[in-house]
């Protein structure tokens, strides 16, 4: 249950040339802890999240992901496996207008075939989780944007994925609000055994994270180990 990337090296074309996005990254995420990846904007941090979801291949490495190498996947198994294992927080919550709190978690379900029913109960108990019991039956502009944060992170968490990925999810709120997004998603990844890795250009919330990386023009560069 873990997340790993290996050697990852992204460019993408840029006139004439190509751009390095990621530069050589390895980075071993283990199940149950959250690693937060700072850097300034245009550093590579999308990037990243894009590669460790499989959303884009990437030139060179690999991504492991509970420890098979999705190298050589086909589009259908990659599919396969996101719906399964992956989890994505987007920077902008990206709920359904119509939706009900609860039914953008159980639309989730929908997509992986699972019975409605348990999808309702399973729906409900992560609400419940992010603090939002009494706003499942709200739609989107009847919640706050902490809110609509909170729903797209019980979303992320509908299909117990083994990979959690979370870009920016603070970047539309204030402060407090932050913090208790990331404090939450700490929570979460401890209790549920997620492998996360949480991207900001922002390090004022991070009281609560497992591990702090920084990327800077492509290039991740890890702590040094303690203790
Ligand atoms: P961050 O999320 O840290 O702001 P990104 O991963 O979005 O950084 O971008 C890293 C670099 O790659 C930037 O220079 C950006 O302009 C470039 N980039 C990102 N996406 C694309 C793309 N689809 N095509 C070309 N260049 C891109
Ligand atoms: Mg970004």
């Amino acid at each position: 249950m873990s997340l790993g990337l290996t050697g990852v090296t992204l460019t993408y074309p840029d006139g004439a040339t190509r751009l390095t996005a990621l530069d050589d990254v390895t980075l071993e995420v283990p199940a149950g802890t959250v690693t937060a990846v700072v850097g300034p904007s245009g550093s590579g941090k999308s990037s990243l999240l894009a590669v460790a979801a499989t959303l884009i291949t990437p030139d060179a490495g690999t991504v492991t992901i509970d420890g098979t190498p999705t190298t050589g996947m086909s589009r259908a198994e990659l599919g396969e496996l996101r719906r399964h294992r992956i989890g994505i927080v987007f920077q902008q919550p990206n709920l359904l207008p119509s939706l009900t709190a609860a039914e953008q978690l159980q639309v989730m379900a929908r997509i992986n075939g699972r019975r409605p029913r348990g999808a309702r109960e399973r729906a409900m108990e992560l609400l419940d989780a992010v603090g939002l019991a009494g706003q499942a039956g709200r739609r989107p502009h009847q919640l706050s944007g902490g809110q609509r944060q909170r729903v797209s992170i019980a979303r992320a968490l509908m299909n117990d994925p083994t990979v959690l990925l979370v870009d920016e999810p603070t970047s539309a709120l204030d402060h407090e609000r932050g913090a208790a997004v990331v404090d939450l998603l700490t929570h979460l990844t401890h209790r549920r055994a997620t492998a996360t890795v949480l991207v900001t250009h922002d390090r004022a919330h991070l009281t609560a994270v497992d591990r702090i990386a920084e990327v800077d023009d492509g290039r991740l560069h890890l702590p040094a180990p303690t203790g």
